[in-house]
């Protein structure tokens, strides 16, 4: 039998921390106010944004409804652009190959840029298990690796940090005092940094979309270290969801305007790049070897299901800054890896509804998230539709299904119907509910129940 309580307490737990610390509180309505604030502005200067969202929404399920073509299209292009593309079934499998090509080419230092995927295959752990060390040069990153702790938001990864607790961890590499400001910190990043993308033997990067046409992939960062990891070192290794791939070179604007604007408001981020193929003889920069390994980990099955449009996700991170729930909660709570309405959906679909079944119930419903969405992913439904597959699937705790089915049970007779509302009547002179309602109630006020029922009204 499944045992519940472990992760559905591990996000009690974990949520009640960052609710007790003021600081973690002060940096996430700042950091989630900031870019909501961005995001809205941005949108603003669009002439028409739902138009926009229907292209993009259309453009992800055009590329998901046909993934295996198109991913055969990548593949070929790539491969003739002289990549070299892998497949893996399963996150243990794509951070074996990972490594393998870490390990065919000699590699004692790895530069990584941002990516949520290399984090979802543990990527970190296999490469020092293997005895080389990877070093993250996205600077929210190189914080939390700094601070041996994960990412909590999927564009500002360290986003719950203060400038206090940032210039500590950083003083913590070389003893060097660095002030709590801004421009003191990213520079002592920067140096700290400067010499890890000048000796490593490999970069490891994401990617943001493959373009099955031309076998290119899009990276977009705003700190430039995604360039230099991918061209500095000999050996370039960019990891890539299969649901990242898009159908044609032409398709690649709507999204990469809805994904800036989305995810930090900007019109475009700093630096779009766009890879196709290792160095060619005569070019001067570049590496020798570009390894495309795409990652499936239970994204396959997911297209043809009901939960399809959540492989559409460009993870621009807006439904998290307007999300309730994690505006308080955190990211941490949700997991190591996708957090906020985005990862309450995916994670369940990709690790299993029995490890993470408290994540479907870590929404209001408010539909902020849907409304958010720059790819039209019906994120606060596809949660409901969760939490009716845990009741479904047995996966919802036995007091929570029997609860469910007494007051299916009271309420499909006239006698159950008045039974209970009578109780009821009873109860709320209380205030509150008990046992399990208790918590829910608690910063909640109930309805008053009518003092005579309408059908007594004669
Ligand atoms: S679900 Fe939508 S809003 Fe959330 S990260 Fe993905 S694309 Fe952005």
């Amino acid at each position: 039998m499944t045992d519940l309580a472990q992760p559905e307490r591990r996000f009690r737990e974990v949520a009640r921390g960052a609710l007790e610390r003021q600081g973690t509180q002060a940096a996430l309505a700042a950091a989630t106010g900031r870019l909501r604030e961005a995001r809205l502005s941005a949108w603003a200067d669009l002439p028409d944004a739902e138009a926009l969202r229907e292209q993009a929404h259309e453009v992800r399920m055009r590329a998901i409804d046909d993934l295996d073509r198109y991913l055969d299209e990548f593949e070929h292009a790539a491969v003739a652009a002289g990549a070299t593309v892998h497949r893996a079934a399963t996150a243990a499998e794509a951070r074996e190959l990972v490594v393998g090509i870490c390990r065919d080419a000699g590699a004692q230092l790895v530069a990584k840029s941002k990516s949520m995927a290399t984090e979802e295959i543990a990527l970190n752990d296999g490469l020092e298990q293997a005895g080389i060390r990877a070093v993250e040069t996205d600077l929210g990153e190189y914080i939390l690796q700094l601070a041996g702790e994960h990412p909590v938001h999927i564009i500002a990864p360290a986003i719950e940090k203060t400038a206090s607790q940032v210039a500590e961890l950083l003083r913590g590499v070389d003893g060097i005092d660095v002030r709590p400001e801004l421009e003191d910190l990213t520079a002592t990043a920067r140096r700290q940094l400067r010499q890890v993308f000048l000796d490593a033997d490999v970069g490891v990067t994401g990617v943001n979309f493959g373009i099955a046409e031309t076998g290119s992939i899009c990276l977009v960062t705003n700190e430039g270290n995604g360039r230099l990891v991918s061209s500095l070192p000999r050996v370039h290794v960019a990891l890539m969801g299969i649901e990242r791939v898009v159908p044609r070179l032409e398709d690649l604007p709507v999204l990469l305007k809805l994904l800036a604007r989305s995810g930090t408001g900007q019109r475009l981020t700093t630096y779009t790049t766009l890879i196709t193929g290792p160095r060619r003889p005569g070019e001067t920069d570049g590496p020798e070897q570009l390894h495309i390994v795409l990652l499936d980990n239970g994204r396959s099955g997911l297209r043809r299901g009901r939960y399809r449009e959540m492989l559409a996700c460009i993870r621009c991170g807006a439904c998290l800054n307007v999300c309730p729930v994690y505006r308080r909660a955190g990211g941490g709570a949700y997991g190591p890896v996708y957090s906020g309405p985005m990862g309450a959906v995916l994670a369940p679909l990709l690790v299993g509804l029995e490890r993470a079944p408290a994540l479907p119930h870590a929404s209001s419903l408010c539909g902020a998230c849907t409304d958010s969405c720059p790819v039209k992913i019906p994120l606060h439904e596809l949660l409901l539709d969760l939490r009716r597959d845990l009741v479904s699937e047995g996966v919802a705790s036995r007091a929570e299904r029997l609860g469910f089915w007494l007051w299916s049970w009271a309420w499909s007779s006239p006698r159950g119907y008045r039974a209970s509302t009578g109780l009821a009547r009873l109860g709320q002179r209380f205030g509150r509910l008990a046992g399990p309602g208790r918590a829910w109630s608690a910063g909640r006020e109930l309805p008053r129940l009518a003092p005579r029922r309408f059908r007594d009204r004669r």
